[in-house]
């Protein structure tokens, strides 16, 4: 990923994509000090751009660290290096995290950097998947409980478990994971927040241990737009017997329906199928046509 034409944002400069590094005593390598965000541009825009940069300034507060930028000139980073890239629907990735200068578990005066990157990223799932449903399995992995990690940020040490459950899953298989937390309840997918539909109604966890996604916040402002119910509550593995779809959101997966969860099969159905052309919509509008409610 690192052998591209093109620019980076890093500390303030555009730099050329290749040249875009850091030292092996990066104190984030070692210790998982680094946040990051993942978001999408569409039609030159990105999507709910300062939710997405105030999220990543609120992830680093989390651990303990201040980016010494503002989310006005986060955004506006954003939008510089989309433009230098030419780009009109991409990927953003920004990441922020503790440098080199201090070795140790305690790096208090350690500098802190950022940087944003851009690329073409079309469909996190294949097309062909995205039609008939992901198949995913449960996870052996669970979620941590708020005192053993800051799980209200997208911190890159969470993701460790992140990457063992979908790297179990694709070697059966499967498209993604879905983790449990610490007490036993539905928690997300490895890169997107879960959604259940029972009887017409859209069930989903609260998101009192993992990321409250902002696609997971679109989608049940949209689905109350339509007059559909929202029930957000604990969820266990028993309720899917009740589920007849089964939808994933997140800013790369967008809307994705779910055809199977282990031994349980679901269809692409009314709602799922109602969220994901309401998603697309949405997405497309320009900001000033969105609801204030969002
Ligand atoms: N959970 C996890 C673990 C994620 O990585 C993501 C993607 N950022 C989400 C949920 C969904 O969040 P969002 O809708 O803000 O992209």
């Amino acid at each position: 990923f690192d052998d591209r034409d093109g620019v980076i944002w890093f500390d303030g400069k555009l730099v050329p994509w290749r040249e875009a590094k850091i030292h092996v005593l990066t104190h984030a390598l070692h210790y998982a000090s680094c946040v990051f965000e993942g978001e999408r541009a569409y039609d030159g825009q990105v999507f709910k751009l300062t939710e997405h940069s105030e999220r990543l300034v609120k992830s680093a507060d989390l651990l303990g660290f201040k980016i010494p930028y503002g989310v006005a000139e986060i955004d506006a980073a954003t939008n510089q290096v989309l433009k230098a890239m030419n780009l009109k629907d991409a990927y953003v990735r920004p990441v922020a995290w503790r440098g080199s200068e201090m070795m140790g578990v305690s790096a208090q005066q350690s500098k802190i950097h950022l940087a944003i990157a851009v690329w073409e990223w079309p469909s996190y799932f294949s097309p062909e998947l995205r039609e008939k449903g992901i198949k995913i399995q449960w996870s052996n992995w669970r979620r941590p409980a708020p005192d053993t990690a800051p799980t209200a940020s997208k911190a890159a040490g969470l993701y460790m478990i992140c990457t063992l459950s979908k790297h179990e899953a694709e070697r059966n298989g499967c498209a993604d994971a879905l983790m449990l937390d610490y007490r036993g309840q539905v928690a997300e997918c490895t890169g997107a927040n879960v959604f259940l539909v029972i009887n017409g109604e859209i069930h989903t966890p609260k998101p009192d241990c993992f990321l409250d996604g902002i696609t997971r916040r679109t989608a049940i402002e949209l689905a109350r737009r339509r007059g559909i119910k929202v029930i957000e509550r604990a969820i266990f593995p028993d309720d899917l017997k009740k589920a007849q779809e089964f939808f994933i959101t997140g800013t790369a997966a967008e809307v994705t329906p779910v055809g199977e969860v282990g031994e349980q099969k679901f269809t692409v159905g009314a709602v799922t199928r109602q969220m994901m052309a309401d998603y697309s919509a949405e997405v497309r509008k320009p900001a000033s046509q969105r609801s204030a409610a969002e």
